[in-house]
């Protein structure tokens, strides 16, 4: 049996645990302490770290963690981009396509590229779940760093099309705030007023508002629903003329980075 849990860290972030009972994986990494207290409280050993992408608040508790497991780090050495670092962390580099099988926790995830918050940013696939680190978050979706909004966009997609029932392991606890922008450009869906009294419950609870999956994010998150009428004509009373997928999408990502800071 596979467990999968939330380790919260930082501000708002999650390192997921994936274990079985007896040796774990973990996603993620930003702060090694309270990895390392959930491994001893629940007598597992560490054998993986998966990494997504470089950003510190997922890298920084690597090397304290590898200090007391040596265990390999898996994820993007470098995007091939010279204009940017690489993620010097990795010892086990995967590109799109390849297969990551670990002996134990025994699971395999297939290795997809999705490039748009970072250009060296992968997912982890394996039946039933991704971990897609801050490409896909709960009703939103990272911020366009480096790459371009087709490419952030064409990233969303690919996970869109995953199977409905996918489960949805973020990196970030957003989804609330999330919601609030998602109501602004959708008033009118039902769906999202729903999980905004959902999230509310489970935040009032002190519990993570994921794993999502691709239904619930089809349903309520703006941007995988950039071609629904009711979005452009939001975007297009806020002066949007290029109603294309791509130009409501970086309309909307634009729209975002700025009612994020209100
Ligand atoms: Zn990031
Ligand atoms: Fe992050």
């Amino acid at each position: 049996m596979i467990n999968i849990t939330a380790i919260p860290a930082l501000q708002d972030n999650y390192i997921w645990v994936i274990h079985d009972g007896g040796q774990a994986a973990v996603v993620d990494p930003g702060e090694a302490a309270p990895v390392l207290d959930f491994l001893a409280k629940n007598r597992l050993e560490l054998t993986a770290i998966l990494c997504t992408h470089r950003h510190h608040d997922h890298i920084d508790g690597i090397a304290k963690l590898r200090e007391v497991y040596n265990v390999p780090v898996y994820g993007r050495r470098h995007s091939g981009n010279p204009r940017i670092p690489g993620n010097p962390h990795i010892t086990d580099d995967l590109r799109e396509g390849d297969r990551l099988k670990l002996a134990a926790p025994a699971v395999t995830f297939g290795i997809i590229e999705v490039p748009g918050h970072l250009d060296d940013h992968i997912a982890y696939l394996t039946p039933g779940s991704v971990f897609c680190g801050d490409v896909l978050f709960g009703a939103g979706c990272g911020r366009n760093f480096e790459g371009t909004p087709a490419q952030l966009l064409h990233s969303l997609q690919r996970l869109a099309q995953l199977p409905d029932s996918t489960q949805v392991y973020c990196a970030h606890e957003y989804t609330a705030a999330n919601l609030r922008f998602a109501l602004a450009c959708e008033p009118g869906n039902p769906a999202i007023q729903q999980r905004i009294e959902a999230t509310r419950r489970l935040r009032d609870a002190n519990l993570p508002t994921l794993p999502s999956n691709i239904a619930l994010e089809k349903a309520t998150n703006p941007f995988l629903r950039c071609t629904r009428p009711a979005i452009v004509q939001t975007l297009q009373q806020r002066g949007l003329s290029d109603t294309s997928e791509l130009g409501a999408f970086t309309a909307m990502r634009i729209w975002k980075n700025g009612f994020q800071a209100a």
